[in-house]
């Protein structure tokens, strides 16, 4: 990873590397690998060693991403952590990884760093030293690498490997406790420049990441593309906000935009209330994933944003991430309804997830991936590793997928989310694409509710668009009568504002299936 920015510092010294909107910084190619080499050096005078654990602890800034490279340049493994953690898991995590080094914030909005690694410190022997960035402790930190001469850090760069560890990054923690995969330079960094590669990016692209760094959506399909292609980082702001974003992509010119299709769906609706005001011609491509994208969402996109070569991408934290991606060159219905066809250098295939027997086209099982973007394992979890990657090197996503004849893949939905109603299997995103139809929904989650009955029954949570008058459970089942299936259509209508998020804007599902037993009750 350190090799391959100062390459591309050396190709393109002038251009931009990255920009913080919030406080305006910005760093060309040349700076910015600056920048992090001197970084690297303070860890050396802080006597960080290859495979020590460097953890970071912040919502979205440039610091982040300087951690991330001087971490590399050093072969520290970096660990990234949820900027919504609490003392629980920040003390699960650290302790887990056993970081040494920690960079945190300080204070963002309501979150005091501070005080949470403070309230943790004692019960984590390993963590020797905290650096709070943007502090004159951060300086000093900075400031001490000037005393290690640049050919200590080139002597310690000559011993990197590209299988050696470099990142561990914790899983979302949708459907439970997250889980530390552990990934190499070549998983993170191969992964990072296909995926631009299948969008086109080259050093005239400048990509706008809404996304959390702390996720291989921001560090790797975001930043080790850019750095890989020589295109330009553009950080909107700290935490996701749609009125940054698009400020940020009108101010910045940006060529590419990131984002979960939550934050789309904030976008679009944003844009729907105030129109004129951002402009968003330059926008062409960029990614949409980490949960099912919309059909309708996507035909917006590329309508109401201008995105004519958006693709969607699917994976997981343990697979790098991606493993399939839709390309320009695909129908507009594939491109809109698919997640693509398999990645270059990665295989899929889609078994019965009881029998493991390999299905035929068009069968929805559990998909597998192996390549080189199969993570190394969970970190000290050789049991978890086990269950996820078989000996054959296959990882078991815990997806359910249908493959076609040529080759393009539909996510069906979670294994852990599918929902069983009266012996049918039901998949919760089949549903959700449907009621996405109705003119006054604006955003639906489906889950399973116990039912005395039925075994399980569906409840609909509805996010109504603006100005909309109220549904009832009636009106929707009205409106699904005829169309879909009995047994799909939903007994429970919720009417809500908001859904309980993970912070890489996932639903999480598991706090919907807990809150929705408090409403029946
Ligand atoms: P945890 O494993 O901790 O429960 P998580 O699985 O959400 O959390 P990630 O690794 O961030 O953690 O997310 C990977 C998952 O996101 C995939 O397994 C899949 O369920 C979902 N996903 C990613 N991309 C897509 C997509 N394009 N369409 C549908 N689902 C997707
Ligand atoms: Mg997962």
């Amino acid at each position: 990873i350190g090799a391959n920015l100062a390459r591309i510092a050396a190709a393109y010294p002038d251009r931009d590397a990255l920009v913080e909107c919030a406080t305006g910084r910005r760093w060309t190619y040349a700076e910015f690998d600056a920048a992090a080499s001197e970084l690297a050096r303070g860890l050396l005078a802080a006597d960080v060693a290859k495979g020590d654990r460097v953890g970071i602890w912040s919502p979205n800034c440039a610091e982040w991403i300087l951690v991330q490279y001087a971490a590399a340049k050093v072969g520290a493994i970096l660990v990234n952590l949820n900027p919504a953690y609490r003392d629980h898991e920040i003390r699960f995590t650290l302790k887990q990884s056993g970081t040494s080094l920690l960079f945190a914030a300080t204070q963002v909005k309501t979150s005091d760093y501070v005080a949470m690694v403070n309230a943790v410190r004692e019960d984590c022997p390993d963590l020797q030293d905290v650096v709070f960035i943007g502090t004159p402790g951060w300086t000093a930190f900075v400031e001490r690498g000037a005393t290690v001469p640049a050919s200590v850090l080139a002597e310690r760069e000559s011993r990197l490997h590209p299988d050696d560890p470099v990142d561990i990054q914790y899983t979302s923690g949708t459907t439970g406790f997250p889980k530390g995969a552990t990934l190499s330079h070549r998983n993170v960094l191969g992964n990072g420049y296909l995926v631009a590669e299948v969008q086109g990016w080259t050093q005239e692209d400048r990509v706008c990441l809404p996304v959390p760094l702390y996720h291989c959506f921001g560090m790797v399909m975001g930043n080790l593309g850019a750095t890989s292609h020589g295109s330009c980082m553009v950080l909107p702001g700290q935490l996701f906000d749609p009125a940054d974003t698009l400020r940020a992509v009108s101010a910045e010119r940006c060529t590419v935009l990131y984002g979960v299709p939550t934050m789309f769906i904030a976008e679009l609706a944003l844009l729907e209330k105030s129109p004129g005001v951002y402009d968003l011609s330059t926008l062409r491509t960029g990614v949409m994933a980490g949960s099912p994208c919309p059909v309708e969402v996507m035909k917006r996109v590329i309508g109401e944003m201008g995105m004519t070569d958006v693709t969607i991408a699917y994976g997981m934290t343990e697979t790098s991430p991606v493993s399939t991606q839709t390309r320009r060159d695909d129908s507009l219905q594939r491109r809109v309804a698919t997640v693509g066809r398999v990645h270059p250098h990665v295989e899929i295939k889609i078994v019965d997830p009881d029998t493991g027997t390999t299905l035929g086209a068009d069968e929805p099982g559990e998909l597998c991936t192996r390549g080189y973007s199969v993570m190394l394992g969970y970190w000290s979890e050789p049991e978890r590793t086990a269950e996820a990657v078989d000996a054959d090197g296959w990882m078991h996503t815990g997806d359910l997928a249908q493959m076609d004849a040529d080759g393009y893949v539909a996510i069906v939905g979670r294994i852990k989310d599918m929902v069983i109603r009266g012996g049918e299997n039901v998949y919760p995103r089949e549903v959700e694409e449907f009621l996405y139809s109705h003119p006054d929904v604006e955003d639906v989650q489906v889950i399973g509710v116990p039912d005395t009955k039925y075994g399980e029954e569906l409840m609909a949570w509805i996010r109504l668009r603006p100005g909309a008058q109220p549904l009832s459970a009636e009106d929707v089942r009205e409106f699904c009568a005829g169309r879909l299936a009995h047994y799909k259509i939903p007994r429970y209508v919720h009417l809500v504002d908001g859904f309980p998020m993970t912070v890489t804007g996932k639903v999480r599902k598991v706090e919907m299936r807990e809150q929705a037993l408090e409403i029946l009750r």
